[in-house]
């Protein structure tokens, strides 16, 4: 790319102070944290971390196996059970949590610094929208953590007894989570766990590891009992298939595509762990003709061209009302034109490289497929630079439903726009998907905004808005978008089951 001399400046920059660390013996990238300390894989195996931006590496890594999950297995067993943390009581879980939180913020340039280096996307979003969500949602979760508890119940029967119900945790909780928002991921995966008193061993994607091996580092530093939070290292059908076939895990959280999502769920039911499943989606953004166009456009393109699209949630089927559609494709198609990729390090840009060359690879097979199968390109569709992995924001009109880029997941900057007539044609074709997490309506109508909502079978509706996302409030899958839900008070159920307490009066 033409800023390429930039971006090495800034990894010649910043690559100095990894080293730095790791000479110092604080963040020990090659290692992994099990039972308190950084260790090597048993076998000495490595794998290189990525800065997507060159395509170069940046970090060894270490590749748990076997021997490796089933320390960090055991170690987060016996802290479960036993020692400082199976003592502690829900309020200082609590104060650790908020802990946490304090030292992210502490180091927020650092942590996103880190984020997009291994990741791609643009220092804006990690350093403004990921970070600072995830430091909240440590402080969500800080906020609930002593406040988990069950109800005294009165029985259906007429019987002379005392019931009640402890809500307690599950206990080790597997928790495989992607690479497109790698600390966010974590984040919204550990910091539940820990409120309800459960017990971690994460394995973050193979892509995108080093943000959280750091983030493993503050959580020693905020006093994280050892044990509580292993972070394995490794890829998925190795490290991730061992943690989900491990008998002493007690439950897996997975957030991913929904064929490994699948496999998960076949592999858990060994030993009938259980899962919440957070997977793909192909999210229509339904456009009314009554909306505020230009601002529908606008939102419509951050909502599929955020993090170069590599987003679960993308409204990736932008889906206008016949009328408007002209109106609509004009400001539509010149503000997609509009829009550069650039040095993700560098903190004006808006859009970075994708995450991976096999990622880039699927993204261009679905965009010549949409050419194939009659779709029109109207922007982009093509690589810009031959280092990294950088993509031009692409919007296809003239897209049918049928069409593959319209029912498959793509994970990248590729927008299919879908023609509609009404209400039910609308919803008819925003149903007409295998997936269900997420969906925008834009109307001025109220009436057709709470209709539209009730009809759309998905996880979350947006109106007149696109990817909100807060921690307060839940967040999963209708249908193969997967079930359980994330954030809010709902993943409180997901690291808990309630336990019945009969004492007889008589
Ligand atoms: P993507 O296609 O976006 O890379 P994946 O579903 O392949 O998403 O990966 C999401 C996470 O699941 C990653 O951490 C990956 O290593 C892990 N994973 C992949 N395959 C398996 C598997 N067979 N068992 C357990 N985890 C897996």
């Amino acid at each position: 790319m033409s800023e390429t001399t930039t971006t090495n400046g800034r990894i010649a920059e910043v690559m100095p102070q990894l080293n730095k660390v790791n000479s110092e013996g604080h963040v020990r990238y090659g290692k992994m944290l099990i039972d308190g300390e950084w260790v090597d894989a048993a076998d000495g195996r490595t794998f290189n971390a990525i800065y997507p931006g060159t395509g170069k590496a940046i970090a060894k890594v270490a590749f748990a196996g076997n021997e490796d999950v089933d320390r960090a297995v055991t170690a987060a067993r016996a802290a479960f059970e036993v020692g400082d943390y199976a003592k502690m009581n829900g309020a200082d879980r609590g104060k650790l949590l908020w802990r946490i939180a304090d030292l992210m913020e502490g180091h927020i340039d650092e942590l996103a610094e880190l984020e997009t280096l291994n990741n791609g996307k643009p220092l804006l979003e990690s350093r403004w929208v990921d970070l600072p969500q995830s430091i909240n949602c440590f402080r969500y979760y800080a906020g609930w953590a002593g406040k988990v508890s069950g109800q005294t119940i009165e029985p259906d029967m007429n019987v002379n007894a005392f019931a009640y119900t402890l809500r307690e945790p599950i206990g080790v909780c597997g928790q495989i989570i992607p690479w497109n928002f790698p600390i966010q991921m974590a984040t919204w995966k550990i910091a539940p766990a820990i409120a309800c008193g459960n017990t971690v061993v994460i394995k973050p994607a193979e892509q995108a590891p080093l943000s959280i091996l750091r983030l493993g580092e503050l959580m020693l530093e905020a006093g994280m009992p050892k044990g509580v939070v292993n972070i394995v290292t490794g890829d998925g059908p190795t490290t991730g298939a061992i943690i989900v076939e491990h008998p002493d895990v007690d439950k897996v959280a997975f957030t991913g595509s929904v064929e490994v999502g699948k496999l998960i769920m076949q592999n858990a039911a060994k030993s009938l762990k259980k899962v919440t499943l957070e997977l793909g989606g192909k999210s229509p953004n339904v456009v009314f003709a009554d909306a505020n166009l230009e601002f529908a456009a606008k939102v419509a393109l951050s909502g599929i061209f955020f993090n170069q699209g590599q987003m679960c949630a993308a409204g990736s089927r932008i889906m206008i009302e016949e009328a408007a559609r002209d109106e609509f494709m004009e400001v539509l198609s010149a503000r997609a034109a509009k829009m550069v990729v650039g040095d993700p390090l560098n903190p004006k840009t808006r859009m970075g490289s994708l995450v991976s060359q096999e990622q880039m690879n699927r993204v261009f097979r679905y965009i010549e497929k949409g050419k194939d199968e009659g779709a029109n390109l109207l922007v982009g569709g093509e690589r810009v630079g031959e280092d990294g992995y950088f993509v031009t924001p692409t919007v296809f009109d003239g897209v049918k439903n049928t069409m593959t880029i319209a029912q498959e997941e793509i994970f990248g900057p590729v927008a299919s726009v879908i023609a509609f007539n009404d209400v039910d044609e609308a919803a008819a074709i925003a149903n007409d998907s295998r997936y269900g997490l997420a969906s925008g309506v834009w109307t001025n109508d109220l009436k057709k905004a709470h209709l539209f909502a009730k009809k759309i079978k998905a996880g979350t509706v947006w109106v007149n808005t696109y990817n909100m996302v807060d921690n307060a409030l839940p967040f999963g899958g209708y249908k193969e978008s997967g079930f359980g839900r994330e954030l809010g008070q709902a993943s409180l159920d997901a690291y808990t089951q309630l336990k019945t307490v009969w004492v007889d009066l008589n």
